[in-house]
């Protein structure tokens, strides 16, 4: 039941995070997005904080979860926990090259760097297009799909 939980934890924050990314980040807190979406060389982005959005929740969860014997709770958190490290993992290192440990290969995860590029394409906060980040259009993974040209992001 545990791995369970982790998991339907894990796939829900994909459909979370493509929710925010769409209307909040997209939305009203675009002021707070847009840095994400614009050329610069600072090390930080304003877009960071958002990253706090998902770890406090799920610190929180993995503590209680402990504290008042519920597992199921703490099963949630290390969901929530284990989806950060993967979009920063995805996002961060291997689509925005940030930390440049690991480098990414193969289909699913070229479909996943293409799909993202085109979402930077547009820099402005109306227009944009996938907002998901392990969950993207197929065409994305097929071998004829065009990179996106002018997206520096
Ligand atoms: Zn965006
Ligand atoms: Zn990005």
């Amino acid at each position: 039941m545990f791995l369970l939980v982790f998991l339907t934890s894990f796939i829900t924050m994909e459909f979370i995070a493509w929710s925010l990314h769409k209307y909040v980040m997209h939305g009203f807190l675009w002021e707070v997005h847009r840095d994400h979406h614009e050329p610069h060389s600072k090390r930080m982005e304003r877009n960071d904080a958002f990253a706090l959005v998902f770890a406090i929740p799920s610190f929180l969860m993995i503590l209680f979860g402990g504290l008042i014997d519920k597992p199921l709770l703490a099963a949630t958190g290390y969901g929530v926990m284990a989806y950060g490290f993967t979009y920063f993992l995805v996002h961060e290192v291997i689509i925005h090259r940030r930390f440049k440990f690991f480098r990414g290969r193969g289909r699913y995860l070229r479909g996943l760097i293409i799909a993202h590029r085109h979402h930077h394409v547009v820099r402005t906060k109306e227009g944009s297009k996938n907002f998901g980040m392990l969950v993207v259009h197929p065409r994305y993974f097929s071998s004829n799909v065009q990179r996106a040209p002018g997206a520096n992001r």
